[in-house]
């Protein structure tokens, strides 16, 4: 069953809204404390085109962690799975996403997987260009693919605030660097991976993608094959087992599907064979995804059974 009435989606927002003061606003990147707590919005995009929205679906935000899997499907595609995992493995872990201590601790400073900050990273030093803007430009250019938005930009304000606060992510470059995981320039990579971050978009635009994801990399718009099947299937291998940092577990049991949230309170799901899932929902858990995006997934959950197990 699917959702396809505009109405009973928009009572669904409503009635997830109701949870946003139990949530807080991210305030570490200092331009992302501007949101409104209670907004809510959502879309829903099938493979057929059809697609149903609620709430200001005008609304824009930053993609934030969203955007660990855009990279991470650019490296896969330009290099192959084995180079790319020789770098980044492949385990969940129950640390926050921007946690230093794995890196220490596991095996020789290679991060645990692409998801998590130090991962997201490693990936972003390895993007293709000759300098930062060539690189940022090559991963917009696969995101205005995907969104079939030829205007899809990033946010500046959001990107400055974000590269001129990020010690912690600076510190995890240096480890990596020490133990040679990353190479290249770190403020280079710094500059590559808070601009990817703040690439902004609306909910209708995050479900296009999420689409193309759930369609092992066809985007059903275009009919053009974005990225090959393999690729799209690791990236949303990761969506379950990593998607929503370390409380993945526990949505794979209350959602079950494969969906990547940000702190921005973004989150895009991708229903394997079935839809792509876009909201947007500032007011945050403890452990950084959308408190009123899960509330609204878990009533979507309830109403049209979206788990994959
Ligand atoms: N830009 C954010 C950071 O690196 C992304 C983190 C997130 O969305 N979880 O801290």
């Amino acid at each position: 069953m699917a959702c396809r009435s505009e109405e009973i989606l928009d009572a669904l927002v409503k009635e997830a809204r109701k949870v946003s003061f139990e949530g807080k606003v991210a305030n570490y990147i200092p331009a992302l404390q501007k949101e409104s707590p209670d907004h809510l919005s959502c879309a829903l995009v099938y493979p057929d085109g059809d697609c149903f929205s609620a709430g200001d679906i005008q609304r824009k935000f930053t993609l934030q962690s969203i955007s660990k899997i855009i990279t991470l499907a650019i490296v896969l595609m330009d290099y192959g799975p084995e180079h790319v995992f020789h770098r980044v493995g492949m385990e969940p872990t129950g640390d926050p996403f921007n946690s230093i201590i794995k890196l220490e601790t596991s095996s020789k400073a290679k991060p645990l997987n692409p998801m998590i900050n130090a991962g997201a990273l490693a990936v972003t030093s390895m993007i293709k260009g000759s300098n930062a803007e060539e690189k940022v430009e090559y991963i917009m250019d696969f995101v205005r693919k995907l969104t079939n938005e030829p205007d899809i930009d990033y946010c500046e304000e959001v990107a400055i605030s974000e590269f001129t606060t990020s010690f912690l992510n600076r510190s995890l470059c240096f480890y990596m660097k020490g133990d040679g995981v990353i190479h290249g320039n770190v403020e280079e990579i710094m500059e590559v991976y808070t601009k990817q971050c703040a690439i902004r978009m609306n909910c209708l635009q995050l479900a296009r993608m999420g689409v193309v994801f759930a369609m092992d990399g066809l985007n059903p718009v275009t009919n053009e094959q974005v990225m090959p099947k393999e690729v799209a299937r690791i990236c949303k291998t990761f969506m379950v087992t990593c998607g929503m940092y370390n409380a993945s577990g526990e949505f794979a049991i209350r959602i079950g599907i494969p969906a990547k949230s940000g702190v921005s309170g973004g989150i895009m799901g991708s229903v394997p064979g079935r839809m792509g899932i876009g909201i947007f929902g500032p007011a945050l858990n403890e452990v950084g995804n959308s408190h009123t995006g899960l509330k609204l997934l878990e009533l979507l959950q309830d109403k049209y059974d979206l788990s994959m197990f």
